[in-house]
């Protein structure tokens, strides 16, 4: 499940000439891959990443308990106050076009995109009495869904690299046209972002199901 919490639009640009995209936009990959996410990728020029992991506390010496204590204790609820999903990653981005006009044209030079992402689970402590079988099975219930919330932050990761890709370089008659026609491309990396993790979702039933890239035998 992946919530969006807050996306928050800074500084922004885009072309007044058509504007050819990146030949393979990452998130594209991921789809082609069959949402077989990669491994996030390191630091890279231009892309600041914060992260944070927050956790709720459940209790329970089974994993039937575990689950109810979720259900009473997740954060994240419908209207009804049902419990929405066990654990979610909000994120937030920005993007800061270095605008430059040499008189004739503006240009983006550079850009710099800003990104949080705050992943809530829920955290588990089990007591002595626990048997070792049983807190194996709750503690790898926890681990494919903090894995499954770090598949949602590596896609923001990559949006982040694909609005860079698509931004730099755009360049238009004057910096007004710029900025306008960078801040649309950027809102449509967003949606495409919002796009994948949603398909994520349903190709792998929030985390426990193999993505179809994975499967053996599709
Ligand atoms: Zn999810």
């Amino acid at each position: 499940m992946l919530l969006l919490l807050a996306v928050v639009l800074g500084g922004c640009v885009t072309t007044a000439q058509p504007h050819a995209p990146p030949p393979t936009p990452r998130l594209d990959a991921v789809v082609q891959a069959g949402f077989v996410v990669p491994e996030r990728p390191t630091a890279s020029p231009g892309r600041d990443l914060t992260q944070h992991l927050e956790s709720y506390k459940v209790g329970g010496a089974t994993a039937d308990v575990v689950l109810a204590s979720i259900a009473v204790r997740s954060p994240v609820r419908n209207d009804d106050g049902s419990k929405a999903s066990d654990a979610f990653a909000a994120w937030s981005m920005r993007w800061f076009p270095d605008l430059q006009s040499d008189g004739a044209e503006c240009s983006v030079a550079d850009v710099r995109v800003t990104l949080d992402v705050t992943i809530t689970t829920w955290a588990w402590r089990p007591s002595p009495a626990v048997p070792p079988n049983e807190r194996r099975r709750i503690e790898r219930m926890g681990e494919t869904l903090l894995a499954h919330e770090r598949e949602h932050e590596t896609i923001s990761v990559l949006g982040a690299l694909d609005v860079i890709d698509a931004l730099r370089g755009m360049r238009g008659r004057d910096c007004d046209q710029v900025r306008t026609a960078a801040n649309a491309t950027g809102q449509q990396v967003l949606d495409r972002i919002r796009e994948v993790n949603a398909a994520l979702d349903v190709a792998t039933q929030h985390g426990p199901v193999a993505a179809p890239g994975l499967r053996r035998g599709d």
